[in-house]
């Protein structure tokens, strides 16, 4: 599964950053999620609370913000939502769009607990 070798990432990361830092704990994970990266924010929670047990990330609230597709027009460079990968433009009808946003998964930030 997809999500799962992410999960095992986000951990491997955050733990990694937890450690650096002489935090025995990671309280709280604030993740960015596209809506185009074809993630499942519910798939990718179930997994990272899997991945972090026995890690300094056990137990840790993982926040998943959803962020909306969005695309410009290569022809007319008209910028839009997109709802997916294959869009056409809405002003001039083109297929050449390029994603700006909306495929990323990226920590955004993380709390730890120096105690
Ligand atoms: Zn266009």
């Amino acid at each position: 599964m997809h999500e799962m070798s992410l999960a095992v990432s986000i951990v491997e990361l955050v733990s990694g950053k937890a450690r650096a830092a002489g935090a025995t704990k990671v309280t709280a994970i604030e993740l960015e999620v596209g809506k185009l990266s074809g993630l499942m924010p519910e798939a990718l929670a179930f997994c990272f609370e899997a991945a972090a047990r026995d890690t300094l990330a056990q137990g840790a609230r993982l926040e998943i913000r959803e962020v909306e597709g969005g695309g410009r027009c290569l022809a007319c460079g008209h910028a839009f939502v997109l709802d997916s990968l294959l869009a056409q433009c809405p002003q001039c009808g083109g297929y050449a769009v390029e994603t700006v946003q909306g495929r990323e998964l990226q920590v955004v930030s993380l709390t730890i607990d120096e105690e």
